[in-house]
């Protein structure tokens, strides 16, 4: 059991990363079977966004490990082809549609992007650690602007991003401060790079915004420890790991378990997130 330290007692680290933090945070129920409990519950059906996300991830991380010639935006398409992911699509129709519609917004983005200007990391793993939290992560690319290095995260959900996405991502100020402190270089920027539109929302953290969001993680961390070790002293789980409903019960894997979140939001096809909205 993780545990935090009391006056006079030892510290032992809570080991997070961003997801593990975000969950809590979004409905500690749903941590408890994603963290907690085993054998964890089985999920559901798998999402076609979650296959879509993985597959652009995945063909951008081949892009820049291309030798430099091979760069092209055109090479986009072979290797999203290579790296699709079929899982969670209504038929093969829908699929076909999805990843020509995604190979569209590599295609694009690609055009925008130096293929010289070499990133200091791709899918790089950063990881530090705060008086009570053993913080790791992976960043999609980290870039050198002038010396200083910047968090890029992709992004391919259909909703519309702004900068106050970027400024408020806790996973992104935390990568921020886990670069600095891995690399030893200066990193406060960070941005989404939204690929189905080609924006990209960037936002400069100052030492008390990064300050700030250590702090809230750290916070965070108390409380997965409070939660475990409530339930190791005998409280009912439920309620120790209390059900957090809202829209986004309709997207959790685990609502099958869950007769609060079923209550709460409408059950979603596997497939809903990706079919395009009015207008788009
Ligand atoms: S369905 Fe909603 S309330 Fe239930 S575990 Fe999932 S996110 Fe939490």
């Amino acid at each position: 059991m993780e545990q935090l330290g009391f006056d006079g007692m030892p510290t032992r680290l809570v080991t997070a990363t961003p997801s593990k933090l975000g969950t809590f945070e979004d409905c500690p129920r749903r941590f408890r079977m994603v963290y907690v409990d085993r054998p964890a519950p089985p999920k559901g059906p798998p999402w076609a966004h979650t296959s879509l996300g993985s597959a652009v991830h995945n063909a951008l991380r081949s892009w820049w490990a291309l030798a430099r010639p091979r760069r092209t935006p055109e090479a986009a398409r072979t290797l999203l082809h290579g790296s699709w992911i079929s899982e969670g699509f209504r038929d093969d129709r829908q699929q076909a549609e999805v990843r020509e519609r995604a190979t569209g917004w590599v295609e694009s983005y690609l055009r925008e992007v130096d293929p010289d200007a070499e990133p200091v990391g791709v899918e790089r793993t950063v990881a530090t650690k705060t008086g009570t939290l053993a913080f790791s992560g992976r960043i999609d690319r980290l870039d050198d602007r002038d010396g200083e290095l910047v968090v890029v995260d992709y992004k391919t959900g259909r909703s519309p991003l702004s900068t106050d996405d970027a400024r408020g991502s806790a996973a992104l100020a935390l990568y921020a401060v886990a670069t600095a402190r891995t690399l030893r270089r200066p990193c406060r920027r960070v941005e989404l790079h939204h690929l189905p539109t080609g924006a990209v929302y960037g936002y400069e953290h100052s030492e008390e915004s990064l300050a700030r969001h250590v702090r809230r993680a750290e916070d965070t961390a108390a409380d997965i420890v409070r939660a475990g070790d409530a339930v190791q002293g005998g409280a009912d789980p439920d309620a120790a790991y209390p059900a957090r409903t809202g829209t986004h019960c309709s997207w959790c894997d685990f609502r099958r378990h869950c007769p609060e979140g079923r209550a709460a939001a409408p059950e979603k096809e596997p497939w809903a997130a990706v079919i395009p909205r009015e207008g788009t």
